[in-house]
């Protein structure tokens, strides 16, 4: 078994850029299986169907059957090199405050959101752990958890309130 332990490498580093152009992705509500990427202005989603585990909301058309998670792509400076590495939900709600569904929200009737939101993050000194791909066709590190060093960091929904208030 000791070779399932995925490796994991915990440095410092410093958000160079940020992916804003795709931030989240969605998922079904019940298995979070990905859902293929639909049309963002087509809302009535009450047509799409998990095709995992075959999950209608027909019954509570109200609560929506596919849900967003963070999936976030950054580039970040380590002491010694600039590189890419891919940040998921647990992590990305750390430095946003907030989940997916609720971003996506704010962004939908706050224009340049997104744009606001990666630029909040520039810039920031973050501690992060990063472990290799599990699988060895995905091409970024993968970080597995995020501390902000910053003593006055904000999460970014914080700041883009203020921003739009
Ligand atoms: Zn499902």
């Amino acid at each position: 078994m000791e070779g399932d332990k995925p490796l994991t490498v915990t440095l410092m580093c410093t958000v160079v850029a940020v992916d804003h152009t795709q931030l989240c992705y969605r998922v079904c509500s019940r298995c979070e299986k990905t859902l293929p990427q639909t049309h963002e202005n087509n809302t009535s989603s009450s047509s799409s169907v998990c095709k995992y585990c075959n999950f209608n909301n027909a019954f509570n058309p109200l609560s929506s059957n596919s849900k967003r998670l963070f999936r976030i792509l950054m580039s970040i400076a380590s002491d010694t090199k600039v590189f890419v590495v891919v940040m998921f939900d647990r992590a990305a709600r750390v430095l946003f405050g907030c989940s997916a569904d609720e971003f996506f929200d704010f962004a939908k009737i706050h224009p340049f959101a997104a744009e606001n939101a990666a630029k909040a993050l520039e810039g920031e000194m973050l501690r992060v752990t990063l472990s290799e791909p599990k699988n060895g066709n995905a091409q970024h590190q993968r970080v597995v958890s995020v501390v902000p060093l910053r003593s006055g960091f904000r999460p970014v929904i914080e700041i883009l309130r203020e921003l739009y208030a």
